[in-house]
Order: structure tokens, then sequence, then C-alpha cells
């Protein structure tokens, strides 16, 4: 058995049965590492001694007859943008370099309630901010599917570290389509969760109206274990929503007859290359065949999401970003006084990308544009919500491709800033309107693996696990691993 591509829900019993030990599954994991990570560069950095003396404490507990908790031993990749205290924290960003954040992410404090094990910090675009992992200001990862390939973005290394069995899950973060986006070119499971379903504190924030962490996962069980860990309230952000948690895996019932389902049709026409939307099709399909019906919809507004969606972030981030300016984080450029120092460290910590996205924020908030551009764009956000919430009177989950293209090759896009946006037309609405959403692996475009998506209403994230986990079921392509 290759435990590095065994489920955490499986691991979690043969932990539990001795069958293997919690340092084994470790040594595994990391030798899986040594093995393809030189090709596919999902980590920023390793923490494989930590790691080990996690596992063994494991271990001694579990022979000590302790009850441990579904997630204790599983190796997890964490995305540098979350905090770990006492760990180099960076968001693949030069001006982060040397920043070790003193204290944990919650959803960090959870994973280690649980007794998790970390493998690392995995590789991202810059501050969360692209679609291919290439903005990273240190180097590109590769898709483990086809190492001339993006992994997608921003999430890029926990999904390429999840499909490459160099972590058994993942946590990402998804603020226009980062977590779904790169799970869908990756083949593996991501969820963004409704906003304020998941504690946002000790997330390094890039737009904080739109920023949800959630699972990247080898299969629908995982992502429900791993999303009722990190869900919750959390008094240290004042975003969360102080509501219960359901048991997410109680929802994995492989049955939606009855299920009404709406395809937006602007989600299917321009823009999807033909070979994403015979994987649609196809899925369709097969939700039709169990029971669920599927029909056309619209949503009117989704046009102006992309355009909303790129004033509403960038000002957002101008803002967030402020705080960068070599005083208190990272780099620090010496210069003759302290506006000279800002400048410098600012010009040399940021790369193109970050740049480009703080100038768009500052414009659209300065005096005279910020009616005509940001106000105009919190406008259409509610117009795009309304959009949802009349879909959702007659629907129960919406269904879109995660991505209108299966990954494409690296450097392809990165010279048109707007191609590069485009990526992300069919998960950007999501955030712009607070919902849950899924992707799931959907089948195969020749070599490559594209992903469907579930949208559905605030919290209904057991509803899009209960459709994903029936999709899962019924078509078995989480089980495809890249031959590597
Ligand atoms: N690709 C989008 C962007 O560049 C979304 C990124 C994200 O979700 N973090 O802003």
């Amino acid at each position: 058995m290759d435990l590095c591509y065994t489920p955490a829900h499986e691991l979690s019993r043969l932990l539990r049965e001795k069958t293997i030990s919690a340092a084994e599954l470790a040594e595994a994991v990391f030798g899986r590492i040594d093995a393809v990570d030189e090709k596919v560069r999902a980590y920023l950095l390793l923490m494989r001694e930590e790691a080990t003396a996690q596992a063994r404490a494991v271990d001694r507990a579990l022979a000590a007859g302790e009850e441990l908790p579904p997630l204790a031993g599983i190796p997890v990749g964490i995305k540098d943008n979350l905090c770990i205290n006492g760990f180099e924290t960076t968001c693949a960003s030069k001006i982060l370099k040397g920043f070790v954040p003193p204290y944990d992410a919650t959803v960090i404090e959870s994973l280690k309630q649980q007794r998790a094990v970390f493998t690392g910090k995995t590789n991202m675009d810059e501050f969360a901010m692209g679609s291919s992992t290439e903005n990273s200001g240190f180097f590109p990862t590769a898709n483990p599917w086809d190492l001339e390939r993006v992994p997608g973005g921003s999430s890029g290394g926990s999904a390429a570290a999840v499909a490459a069995g160099e972590a058994v899950m993942a946590l990402g973060s998804d603020t226009g389509g980062s977590i779904r986006q790169p799970a869908a070119f990756c083949g593996v499971v991501g969820l963004k969760p409704t906003y304020g379903r998941v504690s946002r504190y000790g997330l390094v924030a890039f737009a904080s109206s739109l920023d949800q962490i959630g699972p990247i996962t080898r299969d629908v069980r995982d992502c429900a274990l791993l999303m009722g860990v990190i869900a919750g309230h959390d008094p240290k952000d004042s975003t969360s929503v102080p509501q219960g948690v359901p048991d997410y895996t109680s929802a994995l019932v492989a049955d939606i007859k009855g299920f009404r389902i709406g395809v937006p049709r602007e989600y299917t026409g321009e823009g999807i290359a033909p070979e994403v939307r015979a994987v649609f099709d196809q899925a369709i399909e097969v939700l039709t065949g169990l029971g669920a019906t599927v029909e056309e919809t619209s949503l009117p507004h989704t046009k102006y999401a992309l355009p909303a969606y790129y004033l509403i972030a960038p000002a957002e981030a101008s803002s967030n970003l402020a705080r960068y300016d070599g005083v208190e984080y990272g780099l620090r450029e010496p210069a003759e006084d302290v506006v000279a120092s800002y400048k410098k460290t600012r010009s040399r910590g940021f790369g193109p990308e970050v740049k480009r996205r703080i100038m768009l924020g500052t414009y659209a908030l300065s005096a005279g544009y910020y009616e005509a551009y940001y106000l105009k764009a919190l406008k259409i956000r509610t117009l795009i919500k309304r959009d949802f919430d009349a879909a959702f009177e007659r629907f129960d989950l919406l269904l879109s491709p995660t991505a209108p293209t299966p990954a494409f090759k690296i450097g392809e896009k990165v010279a048109d800033p707007l191609a590069m946006y485009l990526s992300d037309i069919c998960t950007l609405a999501v955030n712009l309107a607070s919902l849950p959403a899924l992707s799931v692996p959907g089948g195969f475009a020749g070599h490559l693996p594209v992903g469907i998506q579930f949208i559905g209403p605030p919290f209904a994230e057991e509803r899009l696990l209960r459709a994903a986990y029936a999709f899962e079921q019924e078509t078995g392509w989480v089980s495809k691993r890249p031959a590597l």
C-alpha cells in the first residue's frame, strides 16, 4: 500500500489498528518529498524535524492507549500565508523573508489540538495574488500531472503537494478561486467555505472581505473531516460567525435523489474550452443518472464579477499591504531617511503583480475616483449576491466548471495579466457573494484533470459535500494519480 496516496480517513484507522505508525507515515511522506519535490517544488519550507517529533509523540500516545482525534498523526501541508508559531511565513514574498510569527493561526491551533503533523509551508502566488503560482517571489511550482504546466494558484503548492503524494491533505486560502482552481488543475478536492465559517485569525490578509481558508484533500470524506476541524466561531476574528459546526462527515450519504441543480448559462458559454465543456456535460449526465434534476438558469450580472473583483480585491489589498514598510516585518532596506527606506523596501520587496494590485487599488480608492470605481464595484457586488439569492430560491445547488481550461503551460499567461485574471471567471463571483463552493475531480481532458464546481447558499457546506460525495462514489476520478 502506498501510504502517501491513502486518504486520511483510512490512515487514521490504520494508525488506530497499529497497522502503521505515525512515524512510518511521516517518513513515507518525507521520502516522497525527497523523491519528487525537486521536480514539483511544492514547498517553500520543510518541517521535517518537528513533523518527526510530532509523529513520535502520537505513536507514544497511541501505545499508551490514549483516544486521539481523527487527524492525529496525519501529515498536512500548510499554505505559506498561514502563521505557525516559530516558523517563517513569507506569503512567497521577498518582503516577508525572515518574518517568523510569534503565534499560531486559529486553524493551526485547531490542527495542533488534533495532533496533526505539519509537513511544511507550501508555495503560492505572492500574497495569494495569482492563478498559477508563477507569481511566487521565489520559484514556480509545477503541476504533478504535467511538469510543464502550472498547478493553478494561488494555493498551487498545497494542491500540487496533495496531488504528488507530498502531503495527505493541505490547507489553502481562497479570495477569488485560489483553493478551487488549483484543486481542479491538480485533480484533487478543494472547498472554499462560506465567508465567516472559518476563522481568518493568523491568515495574512489579502482582501479581507473575500478571504477564506479551506481544505485541499484527496477525496471528499477527507474534505469533510478537515472542514470539521477548521470551522467554527473564533472571538479573535470578528467576521467569524457564531454558529455551531455540524458533523460534516454525516452528510456523506451517496444519495442526491431529488436535488435540484441549476447550471448558470453564463458559466458554460464563451471562454469555456470545449474539452472542459465535454467533461462538464458528462458530469451533468452522471448527476441526472443519480436522480438529480439539472436545469439551465441565469445569473445575469456574472459578466461584471471580474471587473468588480479587480477593483474590490486590489482596493483592500492596497490597504492591507500598507503595513509592509520595512519597519515591523521581514525585509528592511536602509536608506538616507525613513521615507527613502520605505520606498526602497517596497520597491525591492514586492513583485510586479503585487505592485500592480497596489496601484490599481490605490487608484480605485483615491478621491474623485472612489465613487466611480470602488463604490460602483460594491453596488455590483450586491447585484451579484442577489442573482445567487434568486437562483437559490429555485435550486439546492448550482453547478459549473471550476476553471475555463485545464492547467495551462508555465509561462503561457505571465505576460498578459488579463488572460491570467480570466482563469478565475467561474470562481470569483462566489467570493463576492460570500458563498461556499467545492471543486471535485470531474474527469480528464487528455492527461489533464478537469474540476467541476458545486456552489451552495450560505452555510450549505454539508449539501456541497453530499453532492460531491455522491458524484465521487459514482465516478471514482479521485483515485487517479499522476505518473510523475
Ligand atoms: N486569482 C485571483 C487573484 O489573483 C484569486 C486569488 C485568490 O483567490 N487568492 O486575485
